[in-house]
C-alpha cells in the first residue's frame, strides 16, 4: 500500500473525504458514500473500519483504490442524532432543477454542490468507478440492494446474497446514486443495512465494502484475514429474502407530521389493493392502492411532510429477468418500438409513449425491455378481456389517426398528459 488517509476519531466528520487507500497500482476504484442522511453514520463507521483493516494490513493483492466520502456533513455533524437533514433531504435533491440552484440556497444545496464535485473528481482520475451509497432504515430491517435495473448494475449486485430493490429512481427524483449513473455512466447501487442504531448494520456495512471490492477486482476477500468473514454476515444478517427481487409499485409520500403506520403494518407486511389499512395521516385512513408489500415503513421520530411514508413492492420472478436480459441486448427491438404507433421518438435519446397504450402495455413491459419511466401516471388500462379491447383501440386509433399533434417548432412538452416519458437505461445501451 503506497498511500492511505484517514480521517481520526468517528464521533464527528471533519472533512468531505473520510479517507482513501490507494494501491498505485492500476485498477477500479470503489468510491463508499455514507452519511447522506445524518442519522445514517453506520456506513461511515463501516467504511472507516476497512480502510484502517487494509492500512495495518497492507495487502499486496490490491488493484485501484477505495475512496470515502461524508454525505451530508451538516446534518452529521448536527446536535440533533434524529437528523436526517437540515433544510431538504439530500438523497432528493439532485435534480437538474435543484442543480442550477446555487450553494447558497439551503445548507443541502452547498452539501450536494460540494459532494458531485468531489464525485466527479474522483471519476475523472480513475477508468472504472462503481459507487455504493450506505445507509439505514428507521425500522427493523434486514440489509438489502437498491438498484437501478441495467444489465451491468444487476451483474455487480449478483455478488451480494441480498434481496434487491428496482425501480426507486422511477418513483424518487434526485437520488444522489441516480445522478451518478446519469450524469457520469458509473454502476452504483444504495444498500440500506439494518436499522439505524443496531450495531450489526455496521457489521452488515463492512461485508457489503469487502464484498464491492472483490467484485470490482480491487481486493479479493481471500487477500485478507477477516474477523468475521463477510459471507458468513450475509448468512446471518439476508434472512429468507435472498436473492429475491423485488419492483417498487407505489410510494406513498407524507403530508402531514402526524403520520404513522397503522398497527401491525410493517416492513414485509402484504397488503391488499383497496382493502388494507396501511398507515393514518391526521384524520385519513391510508388504504393501500396497490397489492404487495410494504418495503421501508417510516418509523423516523420526527416526520416531515414530503418525507416517504412506506413503498409497496412486488417480487418479481428470475425468469422474467433472464428474459428481459436477453430482450433488451435486441437492438432491432429498440428501432421498431419506435416505429409503433403512438411512440414518438426524441433526438436525445426519449420516447414520448402515448398514455392510452402505456397504459395498456403497463410499467412491467417498459421495465422488461430496459426503459426507465421518466414520467407516468396512474392511469389504469382496465383488467382482462376489457383491457386488450381498449389496448386494441389506443393501438388503432394512434395508427389510424395519425401521430398526436405535438407542439411544431418548440421542443414537446415533457409533461403533456397524453404521454408517457421513457428512455432507455442508460448503462443497457452499446457502448460507442
Ligand atoms: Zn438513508
Amino acid at each position: 500500500m503506497s498511500s492511505a488517509s484517514t480521517q481520526s476519531g468517528t464521533s464527528l466528520w471533519t472533512s468531505r473525504e473520510v479517507g482513501r487507500v490507494d494501491s498505485l497500482v492500476d485498477g477500479a476504484t470503489l468510491l463508499v458514500i455514507g452519511g447522506v442522511h445524518g442519522n445514517e453514520p453506520a456506513g461511515l463507521i463501516a467504511a472507516k473500519r476497512v480502510l484502517d483493516a487494509i492500512v495495518e494490513d497492507q495487502p499486496t493483492a490490491m488493484r485501484g483504490r477505495m475512496v470515502v466520502l461524508a454525505g451530508n456533513l451538516s446534518a452529521l455533524n448536527s446536535n440533533d442524532p434524529d437528523a436526517r437533514y437540515i433544510d431538504s433531504d439530500l438523497n432528493r435533491l439532485c435534480t437538474p432543477e435543484q442543480l442550477a440552484k446555487p450553494s447558497s440556497t439551503s445548507v443541502e444545496h452547498a452539501e450536494m454542490h460540494e459532494l458531485l464535485a468531489a464525485i466527479r473528481a474522483e471519476h475523472a482520475r480513475s477508468s472504472t468507478m462503481i459507487v455504493i451509497d450506505l445507509h439505514t432504515t428507521s425500522s427493523n430491517s434486514s440489509p438489502v440492494v437498491v438498484l437501478q435495473d441495467s444489465i451491468p448494475a444487476r451483474r455487480f449486485a449478483d455478488h451480494f446474497p441480498l434481496p434487491r430493490y428496482l425501480g426507486f429512481e422511477e418513483e424518487l427524483p434526485g437520488l444522489v446514486s441516480d445522478r451518478v449513473t446519469e450524469e457520469l455512466g458509473c454502476v452504483a447501487c444504495v444498500i440500506e443495512g439494518g436499522q439505524h442504531q443496531d450495531p450489526n448494520s455496521i457489521l452488515a456495512h463492512e461485508a457489503i465494502i469487502w464484498t464491492a471490492l472483490d467484485a470490482a477486482q480491487i481486493l479479493p476477500i481471500g487477500a485478507m484475514v477477516h474477523p468475521c468473514d463477510p459471507r458468513s454476515v450475509f448468512a446471518e444478517a439476508s434472512g429468507d429474502g435472498k436473492g429475491s427481487v423485488f419492483d417498487i409499485r407505489h410510494l406513498h409520500t407524507i403530508t402531514s407530521p402526524d403520520f404513522g403506520m397503522a398497527p401491525g403494518v410493517g416492513w414485509g407486511t402484504p397488503v391488499h389493493a383497496g382493502k388494507t389499512l396501511v398507515a393514518l395521516e391526521g384524520s385519513e385512513m391510508l388504504i393501500a392502492p396497490v397489492s404487495g408489500l410494504v418495503f421501508l415503513p417510516n418509523h423516523q421520530l420526527t416526520k416531515r411532510p414530503g418525507d416517504d411514508g412506506f413503498f409497496i413492492v412486488r417480487r418479481v420472478g428470475t425468469g422474467w429477468l433472464g428474459l428481459s436480459a436477453r430482450l433488451r441486448r435486441q437492438e432491432w427491438l429498440h428501432t421498431l418500438i419506435a416505429l409503433l404507433p403512438g411512440m414518438y421518438p426524441m433526438p436525445d435519446g426519449k420516447l414520448l409513449v402515448d398514455a392510452d397504450i402505456a397504459a395498456f402495455l403497463k410499467r412491467q413491459v417498459f421495465h422488461l425491455l430496459g426503459y426507465r419511466l421518466m414520467r407516468h401516471d396512474a392511469r389504469d388500462g382496465g383488467r382482462g378481456i376489457k383491457r386488450i379491447y381498449r389496448g386494441i383501440g389506443a393501438f388503432a386509433r394512434a395508427f389510424f389517426h395519425g401521430p398526436i399533434k405535438l407542439d411544431s417548432d418548440s421542443a414537446p412538452d415533457l409533461h403533456d398528459p397524453r404521454f408517457w416519458v421513457v428512455r432507455r437505461r442508460k448503462l443497457d445501451l452499446p457502448r460507442g
